[in-house]
């Protein structure tokens, strides 16, 4: 019995439509989750966390969720309802800079983290927190929060060698904002791999006198400071329990983040902290020692 042809023609749509979902399934299954966390920042939040998931989701490795916290003027019931649950994800990157986290949050973030998870910290996020010494370890480096010679030395590099500066003082300062040149220190280090060993990064703060525990720090890039004269540690990682933690003072604003080289440093960074090796490409624009390279508003190529 011959088949009516609109049925042949409904049976394939149908197949091929269960053949690409399934395609799509699969896909999302093999990308990388990201959870972002913000909703407090001296910095503005809501328009760089759309350009931190830009960064990651545009090379199709990962998949991103944010959990925004209760704002600065927030019932404590708020509070009580935000419970991010750090372990249903491959990396957790903070965008957070403000009031502490519950005492039930702080403890499983820690457990994740010293646990395996991975962690990625981007500007200000190093400005939280200075009164947790567990967060303070996490991070390596920070500024501010009350921050000084009792958090931690100054690190720095000079001559090709980590300083680890015990001199007293507070920690975390700025000059103004320009381009400035990232000079790859550790070229052998998978997240660095391939960049040029000095390219232009677009218009930034240049964190300096970044202080902390700094134990089990590898720092991979710096950029020389204006205001101190040292180079200062632009990409570094830490190790944290059995977790790893990819760090990057840049990140000012969104003009900043939508810098070719950025983009790459996160997507890197992100991919190294849950599996300690590196498969993304560095972009064609990427940037070179004379010119910058924006993704515009489109994400990286
Ligand atoms: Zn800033």
């Amino acid at each position: 019995m011959k088949i009516p042809s609109f049925l042949t023609a409904i049976c394939l749509a149908v197949a091929a439509t269960l053949f690409v979902w399934k395609l799509d399934a699969q896909d999302e299954a093999k990308k990388l989750s990201v959870l972002i966390i913000d909703g407090q920042n001296n910095h503005k939040w809501k328009e760089t966390t759309p350009v931190l998931v830009d960064a990651l989701e545009s090379c199709g490795k990962f998949s991103v969720e944010v959990s925004t916290s209760p704002g600065k003027n927030a019932e404590s019931s708020a509070w009580d309802s935000w419970r991010p649950e750090f372990g249903k994800y491959d990396a957790v990157l903070t965008n957070y800079n403000g009031q502490m986290w519950p005492t039930e949050v702080r403890g499983s973030f820690i457990e994740y983290v010293k646990g395996g998870g991975a962690l990625v910290v981007v500007h200000a996020a190093n400005n939280s927190f200075g009164m947790w010494p567990e967060y303070n370890e996490m991070i390596g480096l920070g500024g501010w929060g009350g921050r000084n010679e009792k958090h931690g030395p100054y690190v720095y590099v000079k001559d090709g060698e980590v300083v680890r500066d015990e001199t007293p003082g507070r920690g975390g300062n700025h000059g103004p904002q320009h381009e400035f040149v990232i000079e790859v220190v550790d070229p052998e280090h998978p997240i660095t791999k391939g960049m040029p060993d000095r390219w232009l990064h677009a218009k930034d703060e240049l964190y300096d006198m970044l202080r902390g525990p700094a134990k089990n720090m590898t720092v991979l890039a710096t950029a020389m400071s204006q205001v101190t004269k040292r180079q200062e540690p632009m990409m570094f990682t830490i190790g944290y329990g059995e977790g790893r933690v990819f760090h990057t003072p840049m990140g000012h604003a969104d003009y900043s983040m939508q810098c070719v080289g950025f983009y790459n440093t996160i997507q890197r960074g992100t991919e190294w902290a849950i599996t300690g090796d590196v498969t993304l490409p560095l972009s064609e624009n990427f940037p070179t020692t004379e010119a910058v390279s924006s993704v515009g508003a489109k994400g990286a190529e």
